[in-house]
């Protein structure tokens, strides 16, 4: 009886137990001084506000993003204004946008599954099953050119599917690409997909990725956080993390881009295991971080390694870690540059350039910092639309105009990246 209520328990909440956000509200707070800065800063440990950062604290100049949950948002409030902190409302009511992107979804999902990548809907969100079949899709139409791997699996035995693409040769030299290994970012996964159909469409048609292919492999991992990804589609819509629990913790999950063996734990990453930015118990300690790990380490090829998240506009090189400036600092600069300028060159899409450390904040156990470390020189993150009207739930109309201008920046990186390689 007693297992039987708990099944029936489970079930009810697997079924019914998707979490709202009635009355939460996306708050920007503009610090005037440092010492406003500091206070805002202070915010990150009022455990008991229970605030989600979208965009974490980084300078006078840049605006905070913090999602308050509607138990808290007087008393938020009534904290900022009695410091004289002057803040705006974003967005007025989370829920009403997640009901909007639910309701989108669901009609797109009416039309008939796509039988081929042709018919793929590249202008809508789709569930980690539709992006898995696409992949199997794009496979089984441009067999001489993409292939499946499969690097490893997540915590709850997902695959971690990766797509190569390949006009031959063995060990060629490489350019790594992935999104969505922070769950929630949307925009990147639906990039990913769009980039992979865009790479197969223009093989041999471009002279430039013709060219790039001709001599390198690309490498590019869709949904690289597939429990979270999963998560946010069936539970939680504003999960980031990986969906491991943590031992001595009712909070589950670690953050995946504070989790690789690059100044791991330091300053810029939480021991707290409640916290978005957890590193984990120890570097490398998630599978799915693990697993890149290990493949990039047994190819030994990688020349360049982008690894996207959203949201905020920025292209991003190392380091995180340290102040100290990386050794091809110059080089990536200008490059970084030249691709912002590329990108712009579509819609007029601003974007902000620089190592982490001088652009965002300071963040230990990032991505690119271990992939620069282990000799990949070409190693940079993007953050990609928006600036924060939307953030995280940017509206599907604005996948494709996401994806084509990201591709001309990411075209500038793997065109000096397959240049410069001897
Ligand atoms: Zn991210």
């Amino acid at each position: 009886m007693m297992r039987g209520l708990i099944a029936l328990t489970t079930l009810f909440v697997a079924v019914l137990g998707k979490e709202t956000f009635e009355g939460h509200q996306v708050l920007r707070i503009v610090a005037k001084d440092e010492t406003q800065l500091s206070l805002i800063k202070n915010l990150e440990d009022m455990v008991e506000f229970e605030l989600d950062f979208w965009r974490g604290v980084t300078d006078v100049a840049t605006p905070v993003d913090v999602r308050v949950p509607f138990h808290s948002l007087q008393s938020v409030k009534i904290h900022l204004e009695s410091q004289d902190i002057e803040y705006v409302i974003m967005i007025e009511d989370l829920q009403v946008m997640l009901d909007e992107e639910q309701q989108e979804m669901e009609s797109a999902a009416r039309i008939a599954e796509p039988r081929n990548t042709d018919s793929f809907d590249f202008s809508r969100y789709h569930t980690i099953s539709e992006i898995y079949s696409f992949q199997d899709m794009l496979v089984a139409e441009n067999p001489n050119l993409v292939s499946k791997i499969v690097i490893g699996q997540s915590y709850e035995g997902r695959p971690l599917n990766v797509l190569k693409f390949s006009t031959g040769g063995t060990n060629r030299p490489a350019i790594w690409l992935d999104t969505g290994i922070h769950s929630r970012e949307w925009v990147t996964q639906a990039s990913g997909t769009w980039f992979a159909k865009k790479i197969v469409t223009d093989y041999g048609r471009d002279p430039a990725i013709t060219a790039i292919l001709n001599k390198m492999d690309i490498f590019l991992e869709i949904v690289t956080n597939p429990d979270g990804y999963y998560y946010t589609h069936n539970s939680n819509r504003m999960w980031r993390k990986t969906r491991k629990p943590n031992s001595g913790s009712n909070c589950v999950g670690v953050d995946p881009n504070r989790n690789w063996d690059a100044g791991f734990g330091g300053a810029g990453a939480s021991n707290n295991p409640c916290s978005e930015t957890y590193h984990g118990p120890r570097a490398h300690s998630e599978s799915e971080v693990k697993s890149i790990v290990d493949f990039v380490k047994s190819h030994g090829n990688f020349k360049a390694f982008v690894s996207i998240h959203s949201y905020s506009q920025m292209l991003l090189y190392p380091y995180g870690y340290t102040r100290t400036p990386c050794k091809d600092q110059t080089e990536l600069h200008n490059l970084a540059k030249k691709a912002i300028t590329d990108l712009a060159s579509l819609y007029s899409t601003s974007y902000r350039y620089g190592s982490i450390i001088n652009t965002i904040y300071q963040a230990s156990g990032g991505t690119i910092d271990w992939t620069y470390n282990q000799g990949i020189k070409y190693s940079y993150t993007f953050e990609l639309r928006d600036t924060g009207r939307y953030g995280f739930i940017l509206p599907a109309n604005q996948i494709i105009p996401t994806a084509r201008e990201t591709w001309l920046a990411l075209m500038a990186i793997m065109d000096h990246t397959s240049k410069n390689t001897y």
